[in-house]
């Protein structure tokens, strides 16, 4: 039997495994002058005016809400289709996450819903741009400005994605990508948030590091002072230079990386198409996607297994596979504090019975690929009704 085929691993080369090494020797390890240079690098390859550092998305985006002024009683629209951190940042802030329900075709959040979903509380939206597909971002913020709401996208999967062209991270009010372990770069853990805002990055910077108003590198070198002053209460979410190390050599890699996902789109598309029982990703114009995720819809009438079976059989001959996302509705806590049920989100309730999460990143060969096509097409045979 061929060895397991793991859901995800990360593309780490000599040139990180040496930008690390010459970081741990140079004796700077935390937020220093490989993090600017990280930042700088990231601004202009996203093309936005700055790009602040963190050590996670979750804080990225909990910063963003906290700089665009999200407090107490505030309202904040999340789709339910995602995963914990989008929601649980609002509730950092104590304001108020509203979910709403997602498309059935691109699992992206329903703009319609977002509609009836504003209130006079609402403060700030955030899209999540699902599997690294573009949410509608022309209606959103059409939406959002007219009535004065923020928009904070969750690009943890969209990085690199385009929206008309346009790069995303230079769209809403605020964008956040991640860098965790599994995503489309790395840094282990780490986050970047994007704006063109002076105002707010400067915030986002200052809240990052106890609220001082002075960085380390300021502090410490001999051009630095040891003053500093504490503007307001901050929080401890600053990003490693040995994590920075790790980035730089990804960010550089990253457009490559895309299209080795591209590819594997591709042949995944070209091989499910013809197979009534899965449904493919379906993508809409004018956009690029960044293929951090390859989600495929069972049809459940037409197969004798669920999709739970599906992943076993699947696991059974080695492959790895995962599911995005268990919708936040659906769990004890959102069940259990909201009034929430099934019912008030038909099509991520329905969706996600049927949607498996199959390998897709650079690290896998083509033969991966063939492999895992191989087996999924043989176990729709074996189970189909
Ligand atoms: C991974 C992920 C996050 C959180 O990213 P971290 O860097 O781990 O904090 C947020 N939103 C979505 C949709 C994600 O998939």
């Amino acid at each position: 039997m061929k060895p397991f085929l793991p859901f995800h691993l990360p593309d780490i080369g000599e040139e990180e495994v040496e930008s690390v090494v010459e970081t741990l020797r140079s004796g700077w390890l935390t937020t220093g002058i490989k993090t600017k240079q990280f930042e700088k690098e990231f601004a202009e390859w996203v093309g936005t005016s700055h790009a602040v550092s963190l050590n996670s998305c979750t804080a990225a985006l909990h910063l963003a809400l906290e700089a665009v002024g999200v407090t107490a009683g505030d309202e904040v629209i999340v789709p339910t289709m995602t995963f914990a951190a989008t929601a649980e940042v609002v509730h950092y802030c104590r304001a108020l996450p509203i979910l709403v329900d997602c498309k059935s075709d691109t699992l992206n959040i329903d703009v319609e819903a977002i509609e009836q979903a504003i209130s006079p509380k609402t403060k700030a939206i955030i899209p999540v741009h699902f599997a690294g597909q573009p949410c509608e971002m022309d209606r959103i913020l059409d939406m959002a400005q007219s009535r004065n709401i923020k928009v904070i996208e969750d690009a943890a999967h969209a990085l690199p994605a385009k929206y008309q062209g346009k790069m995303i991270g230079t769209i809403g009010d605020i964008t956040c990508f991640s860098f965790y372990a599994t995503k489309t770069m790395t840094t282990g853990e780490g986050g970047m948030a994007t704006t063109d805002n002076s105002e707010w990055a400067e915030r986002m910077r200052i809240l990052s590091l106890h609220g001082i108003s002075r960085d380390a590198v300021n502090r410490y070198t001999p051009e630095g002072s040891w003053y500093y002053e504490i503007s307001c209460p901050g929080y401890k979410y600053n990003l490693t230079d040995m994590a920075s190390a790790v980035g730089i050599p990804q960010l550089r890699k990253c457009r490559d990386f895309g299209k080795i996902r591209h590819r594997y789109a591709t042949l995944y598309n070209e091989a499910f198409k013809d197979i009534p029982e899965i449904i493919v990703p379906y993508v809409n114009k004018d956009i690029e996607h960044a293929w951090h995720l390859y989600v495929i819809q069972l049809d459940l009438k037409r197969l004798r297994i669920g999709r739970d079976e599906m992943i076993n059989l699947l696991k059974e001959q080695g492959i790895g596979t995962s599911v995005h996302f268990i919708p936040l509705h659906l769990h004890p806590y959102y069940r259990n504090n909201y009034t929430y049920t099934q019912e008030s989100f038909p099509v991520a309730s329905q969706v996600f019975k049927r949607i498996i999460s199959l390998p897709i990143y650079p690290k896998m060969t083509d033969d991966d690929v063939q492999r895992v096509i191989g087996v999924v097409t043989r176990l729709i045979q074996d189970y189909r009704r």
